[in-house]
């Protein structure tokens, strides 16, 4: 992925058997903090039954070791949960904004509390928000979804069925982890499963958790997991009890762009890696254009997510792969401090070149996705500044022309290039001798599965609020019309902040 699109969210939770909970929690955020660079934060259900929560800005790896040794005091348990954020909706304008919305959040609502982080997005979160009860925090989709699970929960407090109501209000995709003050840990896959969730425990080190990716279950002891069912509920009791059940299981939409570009190539869906998906995605476009594919004389990768699928199109190409491109490691470029103009400055100058390598060559230029191709183009021309004799770029995903109103942050139609525009119109804005797409059915192959949410893809949207937005967003934007934001932020009354 060249383009500017960040991350969304990884979420964890976990039981362990002594009470040093937060340094698994650390372990893991540290571990899915490809998945939000914008805030992290962990709560800890004491023994007493007290939760209490600590939360920082930028990358946790920025934690120092002081900070940290103050939260293995100050948060002892053995249940907690966790969070790394990129915000897809809510403020982005301040470091207080940002601080207020990250997770996880906690509250109090007629004496019952609840604590939870999440991963995804309500779409009809206008709706629902304007349904709470006065005084209601409205910040954010978490502060939101909070206090609807709260208001259910004073009446009936049992997770279970607070969670199956949740489903008739909710449209949109979510993974939640929450604590409830009566000392259980819960976990939940929202009824299609579109955002990815892992389940997994280890007798010998005594932890049982939950993580958006499996690595992040790996890294403390926890070797065999397994993705949570649409609609699924793991309920971990304070002693230790595990009960797992599906409230509301429908027809699987797991999100596609997990596979090519969120998660990390050593995680585990539905039992492969998905560095080994990506590697088929490289051999698919390879045969599928093989014409092109044979008279290039070199493969070179937009580093780090386009790696494994290059090494595919050379499995099957012969031709070497060279990494042409190099990233600058250290590069800090976070929204809340870099107004917009700089900060497409300094995209465009992330990357470095190996010139001799290209010169005078016919250069495959694989990259995992192309969402607006800003920095692509940047990339393609700085190839043929350098010599290329021509450049012909491929995407792993295939051909993304409309939003994500399930926690990626693309979402309007006219930020994506692929939108109302054919292959030939594409390669131009780019400046390439050619575009290549993978095929849905090539990339379902490849994945090996067709329960997958390709709505970015195709317009067909899972949930049918979402399905609306769209409808109404593509008219829009045929009609030649701005949105002013996200769609599902802007539309039906108003920004989601209150
Ligand atoms: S619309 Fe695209 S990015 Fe969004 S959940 Fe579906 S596949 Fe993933």
């Amino acid at each position: 992925m060249s383009d500017a699109i960040r991350e969304h969210c990884g979420v964890v939770g976990m039981m362990c058997r002594d009470e040093k909970i937060v340094s698994c929690l650390y372990w893991s955020l540290l571990t899915l903090n490809h998945r939000g660079h914008e805030s992290y934060g962990v709560a800890v259900l004491s023994p007493d039954g007290h939760v209490s929560v600590e939360k920082g800005l930028g990358l946790i790896s920025d934690l120092s070791l002081e900070e940290f040794h103050a939260w293995e005091k100050e948060l002892r348990g053995r249940l907690g949960i966790g969070h790394v954020r990129y915000a897809t909706s809510g403020q982005l304008s301040s470091k207080a904004d940002l601080f207020a919305d990250a997770q996880p959040v906690a509250d109090e609502h007629l004496g019952k509390n609840l604590c939870i982080a999440f991963n995804g997005n309500v779409t009809n979160l206008l709706q629902v928000s304007e349904e709470l009860a006065s005084g209601a925090s409205k910040r954010s989709d978490a502060h939101v979804l909070l206090r609807v699970l709260l208001e259910e929960y004073v009446k009936n407090d049992d997770v279970t069925d607070v969670l199956r109501l949740i489903c008739e209000k909710l449209d949109g995709a979510y993974a939640i982890v929450g604590l409830t003050e009566s000392g259980e840990l819960f976990a939940f896959k929202d009824p299609h499963g579109i955002r990815p969730l892992s389940y997994g425990f280890s007798d010998n080190v005594g932890i049982i958790g939950v993580a958006s990716e499996s690595p992040a279950l790996a890294v403390n002891g926890i070797e065999l997991s397994e993705e949570l069912k649409p609609g699924e509920l793991v309920l971990i009791g304070n002693d230790g009890s595990i009960e797992r059940r599906i409230i509301k299981g429908m027809c699987e939409y797991f999100c596609a762009f997990e596979y090519a570009y969120f998660a990390r190539p050593d995680s585990k869906f539905q039992g492969r890696y998905v560095y080994e998906a990506r590697r088929e995605l490289g051999r698919k476009l390879a045969q599928r254009y093989s014409e092109i594919a044979r008279n290039v004389d070199v493969v070179v990768p937009v580093p780090q997510t386009a790696e494994d699928a290059a090494y595919g199109f050379h499995l099957e190409t012969g031709k070497s792969v060279e990494p042409v491109i190099v990233r600058h490691r250290y590069l800090k470029h976070r929204a809340f401090i870099i107004p917009a103009e700089q900060r497409k400055l300094i995209l465009l100058h992330k990357y470095n070149l190996l010139l001799d390598r290209v010169r005078g060559k016919k250069v495959a230029l694989i990259d995992d996705s192309i969402v607006r191709g800003d920095t692509l183009g940047h990339i393609v021309r700085m190839l043929k500044g350098a010599g290329a004799r021509e450049v012909h770029v491929f995407s792993t995903f295939p051909k993304i022309s409309s939003p994500c109103f399930y926690g990626i942050d693309m979402a309007t139609f006219q930020e994506l290039i692929g939108f109302n525009r054919d292959e030939e119109e594409i390669a131009r804005l780019l400046s390439a001798d050619s575009v290549n797409y993978q095929l849905i059915n090539d990339f379902c192959d490849a994945v090996g599965t067709n329960n997958l949410c390709l709505a970015c893809i195709t317009g067909s949207y899972p949930t049918p609020y979402a399905q609306k937005l769209a409808e109404e967003g593509r008219r829009l934007a045929l009609e030649g019309k701005r949105a002013e934001g996200r769609l599902f932020e802007v539309m039906g009354g108003g920004r989601c902040r209150a």
